[in-house]
């Protein structure tokens, strides 16, 4: 279009400056020169026109384009943070899902249908299923959790946004208590919801209390007894009951052997507390099993002499070295001697040995009696805390506490092992493993 513009001008000039030359020849000429150089002024008149309607047009649309270039940046902006948000969704739920995963807690999450729409391993564990996210298991299909389904139907009915429950379920053949919490969880528009449930297993806890108030009830029962005791004959001697000499003398031999009851009594559960908890100062060094046997055999002595039983202590071991609390391990070898004492009958015999184990490095002490003997059906029990037999309770007195003592100190103490063998009308052996000094290797 420029160039039609430059020929039209240049043809105006030469025609003006040909006719300056000519003029007087061509003069005839005129009206048509004039009227090509019109026609070619019209010409690039329109050509400069259509030039910059042309260009404008072109500004127009490279506006446009840079607008959507613009556009485009900032959806192109947008992606990529989306992307990213996305991403950083994706990963807290792989999170979540790592973490709900690992918990040992139950977690069961049902939709408005009774679907279930997530359950993590332990809930799939507790209620035996395999959860395919796919399938969406009916509530109703969970084995053994007739008491629990109906719970998360009341949730979800009753859109009831937390709620506590205790429920027994069966876990491995074995009831099972849990603490179950269950929330209901609607979305934005409160068209519908899911129940989320979590259930923590109490049964640990459940069977602790329940120990610690048998314990409590155990003591002072135990408490009240030698107590009791003490009561009446203080009040007699006060009353003036004992009127002679030998009178005043038994009453008050009886006081002093229920206080002193009752002092063995709380020693013992004290020391069975302080040990249970870990609370017990322990201070082990290295000693010969075999003296420790020795003097033990010394304190039982005169008490084995009243019952005519005779005592026999084992020949001394080269090596029987063991890394132990002496007062600890003294009070084993006594409990279970006067033990032996108490439950034979007048004229038997105990029978101490130790044997060393060197290939578990362990040294094994038993202590036998021609004894009462224990029922089978008690033996397993002997050891737990306040269990007497009852076969044998007209044989002596006790509290119940003694072998559950001897039990602490050695394995939870010493990391060794107790155990005991009985036949009734014939005897028991009871003994202890523990690990050798040189290696204190768990027996
Ligand atoms: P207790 O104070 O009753 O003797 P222990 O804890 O020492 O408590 O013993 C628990 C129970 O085990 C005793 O009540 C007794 O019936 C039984 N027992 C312990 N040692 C012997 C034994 N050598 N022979 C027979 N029975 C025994």
């Amino acid at each position: 279009m420029g160039n039609v513009k430059h020929i039209a001008t240049a043809a105006v000039g030469l025609i003006g400056i040909g006719a300056m030359v000519c003029a007087p020849s061509l003069i005839w000429m005129l009206p048509a020169a004039l009227m090509a150089a019109a026609a070619l002024a019209v010409l690039g008149w329109s050509a400069h026109n259509a030039q910059h309607t042309a260009e404008q047009t072109l500004d127009g649309v490279q506006q446009s384009v840079d607008a959507l270039n613009e556009q485009l940046d900032r959806a192109r902006t947008q992606l990529g943070d989306t992307n990213l948000k996305l991403q950083l969704v994706q990963r807290s739920k792989s999170n979540t899902e790592a973490i709900l995963k690992s918990i040992r807690d139950a977690v069961l999450v049902a939709d408005q249908q009774d679907r279930i729409i997530m359950a993590n391993e332990a809930a799939q564990r507790l209620f035996g299923f395999r959860f395919d996210p796919t399938a969406l298991p009916s509530l109703a299909t969970l084995s053994d959790a007739a008491a629990f389904v109906p719970l998360m139907q009341k949730s979800r009915t009753g859109r009831i946004a937390h709620v506590r429950h205790e429920v027994t379920l069966p876990r491995d053949g074995q009831p099972a208590v849990f603490d179950a919490v269950l929330s209901y969880v609607q979305d934005d528009t409160a068209n519908t919801g899911a129940v989320v449930a979590v259930l923590h297993d109490v049964t640990r806890e459940k069977e602790i209390a329940q120990m610690k108030n048998d314990f409590v009830s155990h003591v002072s029962h135990e408490l009240k007894t030698p107590l009791a005791s003490i009561n009446a004959y203080a009040e007699m001697l006060v009353d003036g009951e004992a009127q002679d000499e030998d009178t005043l003398k038994q009453f008050c031999t009886i006081i002093q052997s229920q206080a002193q009851r009752l002092t063995r009594l709380i020693d013992d559960i004290l020391n069975i507390s302080r040990i249970e908890s870990g609370l017990i100062k322990v201070s082990k060094d290295q000693h010969s099993m075999a003296l420790i046997v020795r003097d033990a055999v010394e304190m039982i002595k005169s008490y084995a002499q009243e019952k005519n039983i005779t005592v026999t202590a084992p020949a001394a071991i080269l090596y029987d070295q063991v890394v132990i609390d002496r007062d600890m391990l003294s009070q084993v070898v006594i409990n279970l001697l006067s033990n032996a004492v108490k439950y034979t009958p007048a004229g038997g015999a105990i029978a101490i040995a130790s044997e060393l184990n060197e290939a578990d490095n362990c040294i094994t002490v038993t202590i036998s009696d021609t004894g009462v003997g224990i029922p089978p059906d008690d033996v397993e029990h002997v050891f737990d805390k306040f269990y007497r037999v009852e076969a044998n309770n007209k044989m002596a007195k006790g509290t119940g506490l003694g072998l559950n003592l001897v039990k602490q100190i050695v394995e939870t103490v010493h990391g060794g092992r107790v155990f005991v063998t009985s036949t009734i009308g014939k005897g028991s052996t009871f003994g202890f493993e523990l690990p050798l000094a040189a290696e204190n290797v768990k027996c």
